[in-house]
């Protein structure tokens, strides 16, 4: 029985069992309506707790019907008959009660919740809003700023905070929990019952209030707009009866449920749920790993350092001598003692951490690691030489790991014993927050060895994403080109600033020039030349010379911009740049700059986006295309609610990307079609 009515005397309890996390299926809902007119007409039930099985309370929506049209009997008609049921309801929490699994918490007279458990409306993070009363029964409990913050961030809150809000009524201890809430509705059967939900008042607030939070709510969207419609939700409820907002609410959710934006949301949820576990490494056992050799101790080695601390594992840092050894060990203790000042962790974890960590510049001490990962300089020779050097001093089944962004792995640990041992694990800057992490199998990388790869990601709360070899996986490979195309637009006629502008206000939380003042213009400078003496003829013409300029970005307090004392960007294209453009475009034969509006500016950048997923997923470096999006989505700050470069492709329909890329490789701003975009476009 997925819902079962146990009679006990007076208090009878209704439990939810749908493994595994109690989501909302339509036979939970049928089953809640079936336990009301069970409890209602029992004469000797006198109110009911309600309460799930397993792990946790009713964690969400069944997100097997989320692609599906909805199917009675609807959630907020079976709350209705829960809160007009004549024998009270208690929601006994344990775990998370999320979305739905709230809203049934709501309905109910009384909420009472284990130590620890948590709770919240998380709807605005697939581009939907609560539809079973979630925005109307909220601010009737813990008022209307409260439950703003709540419905709008989507973020949960521990039973802790949610008893300070009013939320729900009293933690339950730990042990006994059934037997007390048993008693506690016992004892409250004895007092005059609290109102039903949506018999109690709800707050007012004048149109300031509402005119600031909707600027404020709307700002931290960022161009999501469940949690705008959210509010407008909320603030409805408190202008209309109980009923009107229940419908209006009811029909937000519907009409949501069916935009581009919570398809796209969908999809990235998805995809991050089906990314830590790929189908074709079920049942392959990763190997143990219990210390982490980390070699190079500059910004990745450091930032990688301190993920694998965070994580628990115990580390061996390696440097080239001494002196460098004692800088890996500064730069780690910087990052963590920025931790403690920002309160993340606490001296005695920082002592832990610390304690956990030890930089050296002899190999040897690497000889017991079961792991090692090395983020030494982007250079070919210098990571065979550290390779060889492992293989010498490492146990032969220790797994080894590079974190180059551009070599080939496969040249870095050529002829080297044990091919099957090698593997490539592409963090990203900072490697201590970043969640992406690209796990890119060698020629001979064994299945162990690449499922290793995956149980270091869940250790370390990373998202892994399996990448093919070739020139910058799928990550920068992509951003490669975005860096191009952006360049095009710009020699074609466009500002450095109207091109981050545009992308920023498509959802992107940086433009490509805004981004490499922040990263240095002098990283992406250095591959050009390394490409360059490869024989290679990497298209730059503007970046080139603004890095001739000296001009590396923030670090020298000047790249595509200005910035002033304060750091702050200056408005306006310096005239270093402006004169590193008009060169360009005199070299490129533009006499005309063309002019573009944002919306061209983003279709110029994303299309060819989408072409070179489609390239990506078509040669195999992506094994879905969802892995496209996730990259970019997690580590290259795309907008989530656009859901990548594929889904949005989809979105607009790949037949109408290879058109327009047509007509961009027309103006000279983007390559044509591609094959791969082309048969998309055919399946579609
Ligand atoms: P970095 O210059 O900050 O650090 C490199 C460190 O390696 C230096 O401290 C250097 O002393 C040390 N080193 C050099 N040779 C060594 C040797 N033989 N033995 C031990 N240590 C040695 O560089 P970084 O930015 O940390 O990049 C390191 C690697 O990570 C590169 O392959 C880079 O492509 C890759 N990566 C960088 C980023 C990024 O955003 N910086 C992101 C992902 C990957």
């Amino acid at each position: 029985m997925t819902v079962s009515v146990i009679k006990n005397g007076a208090i009878a309890r209704v439990i939810i069992d749908n493994p595994p996390v109690n989501a909302i299926s339509a036979a939970v809902r049928q089953g809640l309506l079936d336990a009301v007119r069970t409890v209602e007409a029992d004469d000797a039930v006198k109110a009911v707790v309600l309460s799930c099985a397993g792990r946790t309370f009713v964690a969400g929506a069944d997100v097997t019907e989320f692609d599906k049209p909805p199917v009675e009997p609807h959630l907020p008609d079976v709350l209705n008959a829960v809160e007009a049921c004549s024998k009270p309801f208690a929601a006994q929490i344990h775990g998370t009660a999320l979305g739905g699994g709230l809203e049934i918490a709501l309905a109910c007279r009384w909420r009472l919740a284990a130590p620890g458990s948590q709770m919240g409306l998380p709807e605005v993070n697939l581009g939907i809003i609560p539809g079973a009363g979630g925005t109307v029964r909220t601010p009737r409990l813990v008022g209307v700023e409260a439950a703003a913050d709540l419905i709008t961030s989507g973020k949960p809150v521990k039973a802790e905070k949610a008893l300070a809000l009013g939320l729900i009524d009293a933690i339950l201890p730990a042990e006994n929990a059934d037997q007390a809430a048993e008693d506690f509705v016992t004892a409250a059967l004895g007092a005059a019952l609290p109102e039903i939900t949506s018999a109690r008042p709800i707050g007012q607030k004048d149109e300031a209030f509402w005119t600031e939070t909707a600027a404020r709510v709307k700002r931290a969207a960022k161009g999501n707009t469940g949690p705008v419609e959210a509010l407008a939700s909320l603030k409805n409820a408190t202008e209309v009866s109980f009923a009107e907002a229940m419908a209006f609410e009811r029909e937000t959710f519907l009409r949501l449920r069916k935009t581009d934006q919570a398809a796209a949301l969908r999809h990235i949820f998805f995809a991050e749920r089906a990314a830590p576990r790929p189908s074709e490494l079920k049942g392959v056992t990763p190997r143990p790993f219990t210390r982490i050799g980390v070699i190079g101790g500059g910004t990745m080695g450091a930032g990688i350092a301190v993920a694998m601390r965070n994580a628990g594992l115990p580390v061996q840092m390696i440097e080239r001598d001494a002196e460098a050894a004692a800088r890996g060990q500064a730069n780690v203790e910087k990052i963590l003692k920025g931790d403690l000042a920002k309160g993340r962790i606490t001296e005695a974890k920082y002592a832990e951490l610390i304690g956990g960590f030890n930089a050296a510049a002899d190999y040897a001490a690497v000889a017991d690691c079961d792991l090692v990962i090395e983020a030494v300089f982007e250079d070919l020779d210098v990571k065979r030489a550290v390779f060889a050097e492992l293989t010498r001093v490492c146990a032969p089944d220790a797994i080894l790991a590079t974190n180059t962004s551009y070599l080939n792995p496969d040249e870095i640990v050529a002829d080297l014993p044990g091919p099957e041992r090698f593997i490539g694990l592409h963090f990203f800057s900072p490697a201590n927050i970043m969640k992406l992490l690209e796990i890119v199998p060698t020629s001979g990388s064994a299945p162990d060895v690449i499922a290793t790869g995956f149980a270091l990601a869940a250790k370390a709360g990373k998202m892994p994403v399996r990448a093919g070899i070739c020139d910058g996986f799928i990550g920068n490979r992509i951003l490669k080109l975005t860096r191009t195309t952006a360049e095009r637009l710009v020699v074609a006629g466009a500002e450095p600033s109207q091109v981050d502008n545009a992308l920023q206000k498509f959802g992107f939380a940086l433009g490509p020039f805004r981004t490499q003042d922040l990263s240095g213009l002098d990283i992406g400078a250095f591959q050009r030349k390394a490409a360059r003496g490869r024989g290679e003829s990497p298209w730059a013409p503007v970046a080139d010379r603004v890095f001739e300029a000296g001009r590396l970005g923030r670090k020298t307090n000047g790249g595509w911009y200005d910035y002033d004392t304060a750091g702050k960007e200056v408005a306006g294209t310096p005239a270093a740049v402006a004169e590193a453009i008009a060169a360009a475009r005199a070299d490129a034969g533009v006499t005309t700059p063309a002019t573009f509006s944002d919306a061209e500016i983003v279709e110029a950048i994303m299309f060819p986006m989408i072409n070179e997923s489609a390239k990506i997923v078509a040669e195999g470096i992506a094994f879905r295309d969802s892995d496209v999006d996730l990259v970019k989505v997690s580590g290259y700050g795309f907008p989530r609610f656009r859901g990548g470069p594929v889904q949005y492709g989809r979105a607009i329909g790949f037949a109408k990307v290879a058109e327009g890329l047509e007509a961009l490789a027309a103006k000279g701003l983007a390559d044509g079609p591609s094959e791969a975009l082309k048969a998309w476009a055919a399946k579609a």
